[in-house]
């Protein structure tokens, strides 16, 4: 495949799915797909979810399941009535560019849960930032890797 026309976008940095259960959506990969059974279930504090995060054909896949039942996967997936993919993220060279370009197509910005904030912020892999419109009835997220340097920053700014 050549690369894209989007000037923006470089590769998919990651899938993110909706479980009820991210260890029986694991074993389910685990069976079909070669995916290590022993891959660990993070539980990430701040936003409340538990995820099975693994790499498969080139993809970072994270398999989300929210740990209260009003968190954003579980009410995700009451709305629809299904688990599915929930969005997909984007990596981009230039998030700001990337925004502007969508928003000039008429996008808006909805709301990172686990941040509170709308658009561009940090987050521990690079600046990330959601749209309000789906494509496919999917949600997009872009995320600017940062660089080496960047990533020193915000880790000495975390504290971490
Ligand atoms: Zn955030």
């Amino acid at each position: 495949m050549t690369k894209s026309d989007n000037p923006n976008v470089k590769s998919i940095k990651h899938m993110a799915f909706a479980v009820r259960d991210a260890a029986a959506a694991l074993a389910a990969y685990a069976r079909f797909l070669h995916v290590p059974a022993t891959t660990e279930l993070k539980v990430y504090p701040k936003s409340q979810n538990r995820v099975a995060l693994f790499n498969l054909g080139g993809i970072e896949y994270q398999l989300c399941e929210s740990l209260q039942p009003d968190g954003r996967f579980a009410t995700w997936i009451n709305q629809r009535g299904a688990e599915g993919l929930h969005h997909i993220c984007y990596e981009v060279d230039d998030i700001d560019a990337a925004l502007a370009h969508a928003q000039a197509q008429g996008a808006s910005l909805r709301i990172c849960q686990a941040c509170q904030k709308f658009g561009s912020h940090p987050h521990p892999e690079g600046w990330v930032a959601f749209l309000d419109n789906e494509a496919g009835g999917i949600e997009i997220e872009f995320m600017q890797v940062y660089t080496p340097e960047q990533l020193k920053k915000y880790q000495e700014f975390q504290g971490i």
